[in-house]
């Protein structure tokens, strides 16, 4: 059709003509996975994608592609690129045939995802802060504990009045922090991150002082991997045996009482709005998971995520996420079929 003939006929009539730049051949007998792979190979930013619907000359249905767009979506999603409409893509000065050339003349650098990492039972097997509480507090921090879960107090609150309650000295925390294991598979996250060229942050509501000593200890050699990783948790500081806290994080645009508000950082530290991805596993993270792109939920953020419908992929262990990064951010379109079938379960 897309003749010298066609393209004299369609200028007289004054129609403009669009043609692709990406094409998933899905007119071929190939599967979804193949197509996926076809697309995401070549696909850039201002790409027009050519897929097909309905019924191609030998009557053969479109399953395939149909169950290949879950996969280019979340592919793209990855990437930072997203789906518009091609009145959006096409300026009205711009070509009158959107060719692959002046496709690739409108490419913008893709936006990098962003890695947004809790610290407390994310990070770390159990939660510093309970574990400094079920220690060193009075016993009626628990009750407060149920005021922060019910959503009745927000996280600033919950935390100053639990730390008003402990009693413990430098030496006896500092003793406390050396027992708390880290994720083995902290260092691979950080490595297949860093790979892929992708920035990590770490969210937290807990304190400075706790997280800084973990991550510090020579054992774990962090100091290089975590060079340009910002940090933003609550302030700590210790006088005689009762503890100070402050909020450092606290953004003046929370309405949940957060005491680092992570939706709000995020936001800060992703001035290029690049696809976010959390990790997580607590009730610290629910307003941080609303507001992700992509989460990795596991314990009470999952049960969260479940109950509010909120999509996430869950994990075990951060070697889990590592590995399934890695192969996201490779456009492993084998593993995205996969992962997105398993989020639709999840969900
Ligand atoms: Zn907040």
């Amino acid at each position: 059709m897309r003749t010298p003939a066609y393209f004299a006929a369609a200028k007289r009539l004054g129609l403009r003509t669009v043609q692709w730049s990406v094409a998933g051949f899905d007119w071929k007998k190939i599967t979804a996975a193949e197509i996926a792979e076809r697309v995401l190979r070549d696909v850039e930013s201002g790409s027009v994608i050519l897929l097909h619907d309905g019924d191609s000359a030998g009557k053969r249905d479109r399953g395939a592609t149909v169950a290949a767009l879950p996969m280019i979506i979340e592919g793209l999603r990855v990437r930072g690129l997203n789906v518009v409409p091609l009145s959006q893509l096409l300026e009205p000065e711009g070509p009158r045939h959107f060719s692959k050339r002046s496709a690739r003349r409108k490419s913008r650098p893709e936006k990098k995802p962003i890695v947004f990492l809790d610290f407390d039972g994310t990070i770390t097997k159990r939660d510093v802060v309970d574990v400094i509480l079920e220690r060193f507090a009075d016993p009626r921090w628990l009750t407060i504990e149920e005021d922060w879960k019910s959503g009745r107090i927000g996280s600033r609150e919950c935390l100053s009045k639990q730390m008003q309650l402990v009693r413990a000295t430098k030496d006896q925390i500092d003793d406390l922090l050396d027992s708390i294991e880290v994720d083995e598979a902290f260092v691979r996250l950080l490595d297949t991150c860093s790979a892929h060229g992708v920035e990590v942050h770490i969210l937290s509501d807990g304190f400075d002082y706790c997280i800084n000593r973990i991550l510090g200890r020579p054992s774990l050699n962090l100091q290089e991997r975590l060079g340009s990783a910002r940090i933003l948790s609550s302030h700590i500081e210790v006088d005689k045996n009762q503890w100070k806290v402050d909020f450092p994080s606290f953004h003046q645009s929370c309405a949940h009482g957060c005491a680092t508000c992570k939706p709000a950082m995020m936001s800060l530290l992703n001035p290029n709005r690049g696809p976010a991805i959390f990790i997580g596993d607590g009730l610290s993270d629910k307003y941080a998971a609303a507001s992700a792109d992509l989460i990795f939920a596991k314990d009470r953020l999952a049960d969260f995520c479940r109950a509010e419908e909120i999509k996430y992929r869950p994990y075990k262990n951060l070697g889990e996420v590592a590995d399934q990064l890695d192969q996201l951010l490779s456009a492993n379109v084998a593993l995205a079929q996969n992962l997105v079938e398993r989020a639709r379960a999840g969900a």
